[in-house]
């Protein structure tokens, strides 16, 4: 690979690991199990903990297996460094523990992932004040800051109803108030978008999800796009400012909440993300299709009271998703009219299987308000626009024509 020239996505996922010297020649990075590190030079191990040195010292804050995937992960996002976590909610987490206070303000779209919803709330009883707010305008993440505001939080296409962010506005807003813009961009994956083209400065990924795409291993990333300005957020110690200020935040992550909170990814699990991951465009091209031919059946029949999918002319932010990400993801959900049981429909399925995950090769669907979503209460279910009887179906990368013939066969009472 010559490291001058600028090559695709599937290109650089496959070949960008041979920048740096590979073990025996080793063609998938080895997965490294050894919980410590030794040197034969004890000034050197001191180096090493000093933060003077590069190397590794214990499994919990680094191992090369892992440190592989992160520069993966860097490069499909145009970033400058990321961190791998045990899970995409342990990503999340870390960005509250490592660099949020009592008594600051989170600007966050009400639109969530339930557990990360779940998690806001925590964070509020340890003093944080989170605003949740519809984040499709811009204009209610502004009304919503405080002189206290240190970051704003959205996703790109929401779970399960597909709202889509004002990304682009949001961002603009960001930068002028030098808040800190932080973009879940596991629905969309870094091959359909870079949330660092519209300004921010951390993105979140659940490596679970379509990265690693097989549903054999759990991960989470968060990566620095290098455009925020660490000199200029509050929150930093003293001890993580000796680097140049453009390494401030993710130092202090890696070691206020990697280290101290431990939620580290394991070197089996980072060896199973980077080779699912090396399919990821080919996968998501699929899905993209299946889930667009299966909404296009799906809306054109009068069994069917909604669909919400970006892909079509209907959805809100049609064509905002066709400016952004040039395709419109694997997930969409839908209302049955009244009389079919979202439950008997689930069971006539033949492909799709009910199941939680997202992301995964295999269809897989779920009854939204009566599991992931069931917790949260019938009155926040509203606010969110989730209708008791929504299902959410995450598009696997199975044959167009079985896909669409099962979801149809399937409305048959
Ligand atoms: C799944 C998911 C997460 C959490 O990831 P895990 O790896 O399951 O912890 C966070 N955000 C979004 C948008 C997700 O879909």
């Amino acid at each position: 690979m010559n490291d001058k020239k600028k090559y695709g996505f599937t290109t650089t996922t496959l070949h960008g690991d041979r920048q740096k010297p590979i073990e025996h020649g080793s063609l998938h990075k080895p997965i490294h199990t050894s919980v410590t590190f030794g040197y034969n030079d004890a000034r050197e191990l001191a180096t090493v903990f000093q933060g003077k040195q590069p190397g590794y010292r214990y499994g919990r804050q680094g191992n090369p297996t892992v440190s592989a995937l992160e520069d993966k992960i860097t490069r499909m996002e145009e970033g400058v460094s990321t961190i791998c976590f045990a899970t995409g909610m342990a990503a999340i987490g870390a960005l509250a523990q490592a660099l949020l206070r009592a008594g600051d303000h989170v600007v966050s779209s009400a639109f969530l992932f339930g557990n990360t919803n779940s998690l806001w709330q925590t964070v509020a009883l340890q003093g944080v004040d989170i605003a949740m707010v519809d984040a499709t305008d811009v204009a209610n993440i502004e009304a919503a800051m405080t002189a206290k505001t240190k970051i704003v939080f959205v996703e790109t296409i929401a779970n399960p109803r597909t709202q889509v962010a004002d990304l682009e506005r949001i961002g603009k807003l960001c930068a002028e108030r030098g808040i800190l813009y932080v973009v879940d961009n596991t629905m969309t994956s870094p091959y359909l978008f870079k949330p660092k083209k519209v300004g921010a400065g951390l993105v979140v990924n659940s490596l679970t999800k379509s990265i690693a795409g097989h549903g054999n291993a759990l991960g989470g990333a968060l990566t620095d796009t290098g455009v925020f300005d660490w000199a200029a957020y509050g929150n930093i110690l003293d001890t993580y400012k000796k680097n140049a200020s453009a390494n401030w935040g993710m130092t202090q992550i890696r070691a206020k909440a990697l280290r101290d909170f431990g939620a580290s990814l394991g070197p089996e699990a980072a060896h199973h993300i980077a080779v699912g991951s090396e399919t990821m465009a080919l996968r998501m091209e699929r899905e993209c299709a299946n889930a667009l031919a299966v909404t296009k059946m799906l809306e054109a029949d009068d069994r069917v009271a909604a669909v919400y999918y970006p892909g079509l002319a209907s959805h809100p932010q049609h064509a905002l998703c066709t400016q952004l990400f040039g395709a419109y993801g694997s997930l969409f959900s839908f209302e049955l009219k009244d009389g079919i049981d979202c439950f008997d429909y689930l069971n006539r399925l033949q492909l799709g299987v009910s199941a939680s995950n997202l992301g995964d090769t295999r269809t897989l669907v779920i009854p939204v308000s009566h599991t992931i979503f069931y917790e949260m209460g019938p009155e926040r279910r509203a606010s969110m626009g989730i209708a008791e009887s929504l299902i959410r179906v995450s598009v696997g990368i199975e044959d167009t024509a079985d896909l669409v013939e099962d979801f149809r066969q399937a409305l048959d009472v």
